[in-house]
């Protein structure tokens, strides 16, 4: 009998969200759940903070394990240079690597103030990018379900410590060169701010996807504390009418919609995907995604006309 022609397969873009680790066993439980609600959008990963230092690993490794062990999901773990030794960091590689993780975020993490580099400390995400790989070539024999993915950090808005943004390109060439698979962005609110990080990059011959890095902006709060965290300031109309709204209520819908509004126009630039920083809370994220129909920027797979 003839075979029926299948019907082309269709990619949705790349949907991941960012997860902080617990800080208490009752926050662990919450957590649970919010992933639980999460998981039911099919993400291709959720990533894991972890603090500069690795202060917080015991948590990292519960909500990793979680992950792995109890859902279907992909973990996505970053991991800070900053305040640990090349030793230190080769132990907490192998040490993911053994549990199943395959894919990394490779970060510098912020420097503390004051904070004095030791000889044996890795400065750079670049330089971490290559260690993981290293340890990955080590390893290969042992590492069976596959290449480790590593991502890494970019910025729309030049990084508070860069001279320029072309420095900023560099440093985003260096760590594709030493091994980097893709990218996700620092958060930022205008559409076009994201455009110039891709223009940029493109010029500079960067091959791997860019992913932005979106805040479902509904809460003020959360707002002023990522851009005391990123040096990254919300719009001030934004702002204002998140914190005069009625109630939280209007303010989510203000929020949501300033949120759907800039996806639509990033993915409609050309954005590969989605990161949406969660702040571990699920119903904003799942608001957004419901408001977008991500299915509207599927792309035929290779060899399908659009
Ligand atoms: P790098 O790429 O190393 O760059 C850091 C600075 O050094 C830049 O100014 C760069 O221009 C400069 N530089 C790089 N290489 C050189 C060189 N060879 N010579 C001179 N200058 C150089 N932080 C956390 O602590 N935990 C997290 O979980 C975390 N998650 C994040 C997730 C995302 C998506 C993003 C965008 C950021 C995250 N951060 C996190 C924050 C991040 O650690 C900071 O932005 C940090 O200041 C820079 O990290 P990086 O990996 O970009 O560093």
């Amino acid at each position: 009998p003839e075979l029926e022609r299948s019907a082309p397969v269709r990619h949705r873009p790349a949907l991941s969200y960012e997860l902080f680790p617990a800080r208490s066993d009752v926050s662990f439980e919450r957590l649970r759940e919010t992933i639980g609600h999460l998981e039911a959008t099919a993400p291709d990963h959720v990533s894991v903070t972890s603090r500069a230092g690795h202060g917080n690993l015991a948590r990292v490794l519960e909500l990793t394990e979680h992950v792995l062990a109890e859902t279907s999901l992909r973990p996505l773990v970053h991991l800070t240079s900053i305040g640990s030794t090349r030793d230190q960091l080769t132990t907490i590689v192998h040490a993911l690597l053994d549990r199943g993780v395959r894919g990394l975020l490779a970060l510098r993490g912020d420097v503390p103030e004051g904070h004095r580099l030791e000889d044996d400390e890795i400065p750079f995400a670049r330089p971490l990018v290559e260690l993981i790989r290293e340890i990955e070539r080590e390893r290969t024999a042992g590492l069976a379900g596959g290449r480790v993915s590593i991502g890494v950090a970019a910025y729309p808005h030049r990084h508070p410590e860069s001279p320029t943004t072309s420095h900023d390109t560099e440093v985003l060439v260096a760590k594709e060169r030493a091994g980097a698979d893709f990218a996700i962005s620092q958060v930022f609110f205008d559409p076009e701010v994201y455009c110039g990080l891709l223009e940029r990059s493109r010029r500079a011959g960067i091959r791997m996807p860019i992913v932005p890095g979106l805040v479902p902006a509904t809460n003020p709060r959360r707002l002023e504390r990522l851009a005391a965290m990123s040096g990254v300031e919300p719009p001030r109309e934004l702002l204002h009418r998140l914190e005069t709204a009625a109630d939280d209520a209007e303010r989510r819908r203000i929020g949501v919609r300033s949120t759907v509004d800039l996806a639509r126009r990033v993915l409609d630039a050309g954005a590969p995907g989605l990161h949406l920083f969660t702040f571990n809370s699920h119903a904003e994220a799942l608001d957004v995604l419901d408001h977008l129909d991500l299915d509207r920027w599927s792309a035929p797979s290779q060899g399908e006309p659009r």
